[in-house]
């Protein structure tokens, strides 16, 4: 860990060059997502990224990075609202894992989502109502899904939905916890995407690559809950956050996100 400190800081310079120098500004919230997905876009093979191009156009997305902010723009309209428990897990607060039967109880989640949508992507003939079932929707499901399970508060607790509810504030600025793991640890600056995916996907080593190679949904799930498990730990009972909880966690939010994109490209590559 402590030799990507400097790349990280040298990435966040690069960020500030890149806001100062770009018009382009997106929204701070899709960040996260189009960060994972372009680089799985850099890392998948050609023949996938072929496949994927298809998906998309059927989709009418111009970018697997757009695309895998769709879950969250369709959430709130009412035909959609059925998708909403599938971006995330809840658990009992004492759990350490996650149970590998039956782990949504009897509603849809997030580790039997992405299951089912690799399922449809790969063309197997199931149609279940409880999920959307066309490839360019499966895409779309798992790209984001795939994201979302690596982001800690992702697979929490319901008693205070997965964070939202738990008030904090970072050097000042009132946020949730929730929200401060989905967005405001993953940069300073707003950047423009894709020159921050290209710089990241540039510092990911071989010997990551190796590292990440694991394909166990629920694997990821149990990282992100043993993350989840330390966050609450430490948090003060005041909820102010200074500089050096974004200095000491911005690394551990861009790790994830860079083992999302390699993730989601070892799966597309698997199934494509
Ligand atoms: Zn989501």
């Amino acid at each position: 860990m402590i030799h990507q400190i400097p790349l990280t800081a040298a990435w966040l310079a690069a960020l500030l060059m890149s806001a100062l120098l770009s018009g382009n500004t997106y929204a701070f919230e899709k960040l996260g997502h189009r960060l994972i997905c372009d680089i799985a876009w850099r890392e998948i093979k050609a023949t996938t990224r072929q496949s994927v191009s298809d998906l998309l156009r059927q989709s009418s997305h111009q970018t697997l990075a757009d695309g895998c902010t769709w879950a969250d723009r369709i959430r709130d309209r009412p035909q959609y609202a059925f998708l909403k428990p599938q971006h995330y897990i809840n658990l009992p607060r004492h759990a350490t894992v996650l149970p590998r039967k039956r782990s949504c109880g009897d509603t849809t989640c997030i580790t039997e989502a992405i299951v089912y949508y690799t399922a449809v992507l790969r063309g197997d003939p199931v149609s279940d109502r409880r999920y959307l079932n066309t490839r360019p929707q499966a895409l779309l499901m798992l790209g984001h899904l795939v994201g979302d399970i690596h982001q800690p508060l992702h697979v929490s607790y319901a008693d205070d939905l997965g964070g939202n509810r738990v008030q904090v504030s970072l050097l000042g600025t009132a946020t949730n916890l929730h929200r401060l793991w989905d967005r405001d640890l993953i940069a300073r600056q707003t950047p423009n995407w894709r020159s921050a995916g290209a710089g990241l996907f540039a510092t990911i080593s071989a010997r990551q690559r190796v590292a990440w190679a694991d394909t166990d949904i629920y694997n990821w799930a149990d990282e992100s809950l043993t993350l989840t498990r330390a966050i609450y730990a430490e948090l003060p009972a005041d909820g102010r956050l200074d500089d050096t909880y974004f200095t000491r966690h911005n690394p551990v939010v861009i790790r994830r996100i860079k083992m999302a994109g390699i993730r989601l490209a070892r799966l597309l590559d698997s199934v494509l």
